[in-house]
C-alpha cells in the first residue's frame, strides 16, 4: 500500500481546501458574475465554458471508474498497482485530470466497507465518476456521513451487517478517492465489460454495493 493517510475520525486530519463553502446561491451567484464579466473583457469563449460543462455532462462519468473498478476485479496486477498508486493505475486507462491528480482507492473487504465524503464542500473524483451528484454536496449528507455512517447507508437502503466496520474518508482538494466495491459472486470468468455494468456510481462513493447479478430481472445472466 501507497503512504495512505488514516480515516477521519483521527486526531490529526488536515482538511485542507482551496475555497471556502459558501451558500449554493452564493455560488451561483459569483460564478454567474465572474463569467459574464470575463466573456465581457473577451477572457473566455463562452463556447468553451460550455464544451467543458458538456464533456463533464455527458462524456466523463461513472462509466470511467467502473471500467478501473472491473479491471482491478479481472486483473490481479492491475489490482496492485491500483492499491498502490491509484493515479498512474487509473491513468493507465486514460481517466486523468482535473480533480483527479491525486487518487487513492479504497477496496471493500468481508469486513470493511468504506464510505466517502467531502465534509468541507464536495470534493469529488471527476476524471473517474464525473460530476458529484446533489446528495453528494448536501449538507445533510456531509456531517451525518461522519457523524452516522451506518443510519446514512441504511438511508440508501444499504443496511450492513454489525460486524462490518465502516471508514468514513474525507476528500480534500489533494485527495479524492475511489472505492472498489467487492466484487460480486457469480460472476467467475467474466469480461471486464460484462463485470463495469454491475459497477453503479454510488458504490464508487460506497453509499451501495456492486449489483449482484442474481437480483436483475428474469434471473441470474447467463
Ligand atoms: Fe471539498
Amino acid at each position: 500500500m501507497g503512504p495512505v493517510p488514516p480515516p477521519i475520525g483521527g486526531d490529526n486530519h488536515a482538511h485542507r481546501h482551496d475555497h471556502d463553502d459558501g451558500g449554493l446561491a452564493d455560488i451561483e451567484l459569483r460564478v454567474r458574475a465572474l463569467e459574464s464579466l470575463m466573456i465581457e473583457k473577451g477572457y473566455v469563449d463562452p463556447a468553451a465554458l460550455d464544451a467543458i460543462v458538456e464533456t463533464y455532462e455527458t462524456k466523463i462519468g461513472p462509466r470511467n471508474g467502473a471500467r478501473v473498478v472491473a479491471r482491478s476485479w479481472a486483473d490481479p496486477a492491475f489490482r496492485r498497482w491500483l492499491n498502490e498508486d491509484a493515479t498512474a493505475a487509473i491513468g493507465s486507462l486514460g481517466y486523468s485530470g482535473r480533480q483527479g491528480e491525486h487518487m487513492t482507492a479504497v477496496e471493500n473487504t468481508g469486513d470493511v466497507h468504506n464510505l466517502v465524503v467531502c465534509t468541507l464542500c464536495s470534493c469529488y473524483p471527476w476524471p473517474v465518476l464525473g460530476l458529484p451528484p446533489v446528495w453528494y454536496k448536501s449538507a445533510p449528507y456531509r456531517s451525518r456521513a461522519v457523524i452516522d455512517p451506518r443510519g446514512v447507508l441504511a438511508e440508501f437502503g444499504l443496511r450492513l451487517p454489525a460486524s462490518t466496520k465502516i471508514r468514513v474518508w474525507d476528500s480534500t482538494a489533494e485527495i479524492r478517492y475511489l472505492v472498489v466495491p467487492l466484487r460480486p459472486a457469480g460472476t467467475e470468468g467474466w469480461s471486464e465489460e460484462r463485470l463495469a455494468a454491475l459497477v453503479s456510481r454510488d458504490s464508487m462513493v460506497g453509499a451501495g454495493l456492486a449489483t449482484d447479478p442474481a437480483s436483475f430481472a428474469g434471473g441470474p445472466a447467463a
